[in-house]
């Protein structure tokens, strides 16, 4: 059964396939500049050389019928016929609160999704153009929707109401939501299996941290709290993103420097984290390179990245009443050797301590804890696009 997983963005769709009776990856790719000039199509074909087409991409169906011409191609393809892929799984940033798990696309599915695009309106609308793409030129395939927000549905309403009237959650849905539900489904899931443990007796916080980071509390299998909210912008201090602040400071920061609702937006997404505070970058091995000469605002950005983290793990402990397992994942959580000892410098009241030889790795699935801590510390790199075509096989297995 081969399975094709795509993740579309505004203007890129990425895309893996794979071959779910060993769950092994045939093939992965990425289309970039769609739209733009100087578009391209980047395709790598497990074991093969990566193929670079370039041409004029001009939407997202273009984009998809060159990805599944690749796929099939005589020369780098890896299928001899499109006919082979049976299922298509899509990642959907925001469900709402009507969808708790993936689902099979209808076209009630697909209103649902139309009416979700004010709460996400970057990232959804590329994911109903992928959708409708695929529908179009593999007619009669069946699609599912894997949403960011699904497994954090479970969350209590007094871990997702905010402190406003209440009519906002009603009128609006105003409330918590939550992201990268999916890494975080995953990598505590696989923290489980390498603890030897069912989830329904762990409570784990997993930290995604990349140039989106977020956390996230796990009580017996259920996710009871994040730090991402109504948007992926709550939380955390990121690449870009303020994370929490003092909602007073917009409408006093607008008055001040004559901002637009539009210009503040891009101030707070876009302008702000790490990028804000250290005035160097957004991405932390620039940072930590600067801070390693010197650079004290970067510095400064390392302090209050880590700080905020270890300041919502206090948190979610208290939340679930002790933690048995804490895991890194992301860009940032995988490869910072240097971040993870930060953030867990100061979690020895927890029962637990880094291994300093242990934590010297990067990538790799891995205790980091010291031998017999009570609460372990894992590296685990995440798999999104796998629990995509996971779920995308347990929803249409019946279907083909
Ligand atoms: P992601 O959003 O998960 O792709 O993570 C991207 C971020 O991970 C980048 O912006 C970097 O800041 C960070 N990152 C990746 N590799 C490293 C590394 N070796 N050391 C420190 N940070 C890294």
């Amino acid at each position: 059964m081969k399975v094709l997983v795509v993740n579309c963005g505004s203007s890129s769709i990425k895309y893996q396939l794979f071959n779910m009776s060993d769950e092994s990856v045939l093939a992965k790719g990425l289309v970039e500049r769609i739209g733009l000039e100087g578009a391209v199509l980047t395709h790598q074909p497990a074991g093969k050389d990566k193929v670079v087409i370039t041409g004029d991409i001009s939407n997202h169906s273009v984009g998809i019928k060159l990805v599944l011409e690749a796929l099939a191609d005589a020369n780098h393809g890896v299928i001899a016929s499109m006919k082979e892929i049976v299922a298509v799984g899509h990642r959907v940033v925001h469900g709402g609160e009507k969808f708790a798990d993936s689902v099979l696309i209808t076209p009630d599915v697909m209103r649902a999704l139309e009416e979700c695009i004010e709460m996400a309106p970057l990232h959804n609308p590329p994911n109903i153009l992928g959708i409708n793409a695929c529908a179009e030129l593999m007619p009669g395939v069946p699609q599912v929707g894997v949403f960011d927000t699904a497994f954090h549905q479970t969350m209590p309403k007094a871990a997702f109401l905010y402190g406003l009237p209440y009519e906002a959650y009603e009128k609006y849905g105003v409330r918590r939501y939550g992201f990268h539900g999916t890494s975080h489904k995953y990598v505590s899931q696989r923290a489980a299996e390498m603890m030897g443990q069912h989830m329904s007796n762990l409570r784990i916080i997993t930290c995604h941290l990349g140039n989106g980071s977020s956390l996230a509390a796990i009580k017996y299998g259920k996710a009871i709290d994040t730090s991402m909210g109504f948007t992926p912008l709550e939380g955390l201090v990121m690449g870009t993103r303020c994370g929490e602040i003092d909602p007073a400071i917009i409408p006093f920061l607008m008055k001040k420097e004559g901002m637009s609702p539009d210009q503040m937006d891009e101030y707070l997404n876009k302008k702000s984290g790490v990028l804000g505070i250290s005035g160097v970058s957004s991405d932390f091995r620039d940072i930590e390179d600067a801070a390693g000469e010197g650079n004290e605002r970067a510095q400064l950005a390392l302090d209050v990245f880590a700080y905020k983290v270890r300041k919502y793990v206090g948190g979610y402990v208290a939340s679930m009443g002790g933690v048995d397992a804490i895991v890194f994942t992301a860009g940032l959580g995988e490869n910072s050797i240097e971040m993870r000892d930060k953030i867990c410098n100061g979690l020895e009241y927890l029962g637990t301590r880094i291994d300093h030889t242990k934590n010297n790795v990067r990538g790799k699935a891995q205790e980091i804890s010291v031998d017999g801590a009570k609460v372990k510390i894992f590296v685990i790199p995440t798999n999104e696009e796998l629990v995509i075509a996971r779920d995308t096989k347990a929803i249409c297995g019946s279907l083909i």
